[in-house]
């Protein structure tokens, strides 16, 4: 019996589960989502939506797990990913940034960050994260926006800005350079590809910003209605260095400053102390948490991290995956198994903490750590259409007993087979459908050889090539 008008669609999702990340969290069993150009427009039972739409397009199927597309709250998608692990693994946190980082940085042309960029992105979405928050150091805006476009991720970006001097030269900018830079993207950069990348007011942080420059990037941030993205506090550089200038750490002098509120996203935060956090609590900042270059550049988060404490102080923790010379992949599912699983060993605390909470921290928290709650991290009616389908047919998926364990736990981006984005697909049976792939990996290949080589630092590779 036909007891509702069918309206057309264009794109009925079906999964075996529907992780909708909702209020209530609910996961539809036998489940469909209704797309109609960019957004959610209906999520339910398969049964009843099919009822109710006509859809032009059908996705999916019953061996499918469909969640919200990831985000990934912290990386850079440019001198890393072109150069992905020739930075030797053993080196500490000062050398590994400004002796290997900044030196790879500085000698990449705008064709490479392009490139750069473009493997960024179809790594995140052939890993299911539909959306990032760049670090803020990109040199050649223009043509990594360029090439983001293409590709058809959603993003927030900005370029390399700090006014303090650590070499390498290339980067040296005034203080008054380093404003006009920040106005500069955010003037001619409010919105490409239907919105899906835009600038935002970033920092390079650390000790590398001076008082002018923080309050100047958070007066243009909130001039333009972006939020303020910067590092702070992996290692003990930075309150050293804060405590030796102004005589309190970070967070004390930031706060004076009306650098923290809820539009701050700050990467990090390793080495906080109470007081520190308190404030950040206070100021609702959000924490991006790079679990994986933690762990490879020796920050000590399970010795000293306190985000157990930031989250139960109510501080938004979302995750990121950052750069590719610390953390050699840009699979943000990856990265949620670690923070899931770093502290329950470090308190020795199954508490810390629940595979249910670290799928939070990948979607709805980087949802609000982007300032786009309202859009997306779930599936619901009203939201941007970015789904991802995790194939089930594949030994880690099974058996399928409990949803979340299995996300978190067992699976990771290399089970994701369907992306879509803005109800569009970019990622089809394991590919990026935007981009010619093959092309990818060569050009890659050969930047990463050429950059390496323009670089002059060493093959630090320990085993004999023959
Ligand atoms: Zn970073």
């Amino acid at each position: 019996m036909q007891d509702v008008a069918q309206h057309e669609i264009d794109v009925l999702i079906d999964a075996w589960y529907v992780v909708t990340m909702n209020e209530t969290r609910d996961i539809i069993h036998r489940g469909s989502i209704a797309v109609d150009k960019d957004r959610i427009v209906d999520v339910g039972k398969t049964v009843d939506l099919e009822r109710r739409y006509v859809a032009r397009q059908r996705l999916g199927g019953d061996r499918f797990v469909a969640t919200p597309g990831l985000i990934n709250t912290h990386i850079h998608i440019t001198g890393e990913p072109i150069t992905r692990g020739y930075v030797p693994d053993d080196t500490p946190f000062e050398e590994n940034v400004f002796q290997w980082l900044c030196t790879l940085y500085s000698v990449a042309n705008a064709e490479e960050e392009k490139v750069s960029g473009q493997l960024a992105a179809v790594e995140m979405l052939r890993s299911g994260t539909t959306s990032f928050l760049e670090a803020g150091t990109i040199n050649f805006l223009d043509e990594v926006i360029e090439g983001l476009v293409d590709v058809g991720i959603r993003g927030r970006v900005g370029r390399w800005v700090w006014d303090l001097p650590p070499e390498p030269s290339v980067y040296r900018q005034s203080t008054d350079q380093a404003i006009a830079n920040l106005q500069h993207q955010l003037e001619n950069h409010k919105s490409h590809g239907d919105g899906r990348i835009a600038a935002w007011s970033i920092l390079v942080g650390h000790t590398t910003c001076s008082d002018p420059l923080w309050k100047a990037a958070k007066a243009l941030a909130d001039e333009h209605n972006v939020g303020l993205g910067f590092h702070m506090s992996p290692a003990t550089m930075d309150p050293d260095g804060f405590i030796a200038e102004f005589g309190q750490r970070p967070m004390h002098h930031l706060a004076e400053l009306g650098v923290l509120d809820s539009k701050a996203a700050l990467t990090h935060c390793v080495h906080v102390d109470e007081q520190e956090i308190a404030i950040m609590a206070k100021a609702k900042v959000n924490v991006a948490h790079c679990p994986t270059t933690a762990l490879k550049v020796a920050y000590g988060i399970t010795q000293v991290g306190k985000f157990p404490e930031m989250v139960q102080q109510g501080i938004n923790v979302s995750i990121g995956t950052d750069g590719n010379n610390a953390s050699n992949y840009s699979d943000l599912m990856r990265a949620t198994y670690l923070v899931a699983g770093l502290f329950k060993d470090a308190r020795t605390d199954p508490q810390m903490f629940p595979a249910e909470m670290a799928f939070e921290m990948a979607t709805i928290g980087g949802a609000r750590t982007l300032l786009m709650e309202d859009e997306l991290g779930s599936l619901e009616p009203g939201k941007k259409a970015d789904v991802v389908l995790h194939d089930t047919d594949r030994p880690e998926w099974r058996p399928l007993l409990n949803t979340m364990n299995q996300l978190v736990w067992s699976a990771d981006g290399r089970g994701v087979h369907t992306v879509v984005v803005d109800g569009k697909v970019v990622v089809e049976d394991y590919r990026c459908t935007t981009i010619d792939e093959d092309e990818l990996w060569a050009n890659a290949q050969t930047m990463g050889e050429a950059i390496a080589a323009r670089s002059g630092l060493p093959d630090k590779a320990k085993f004999p090539m023959l």
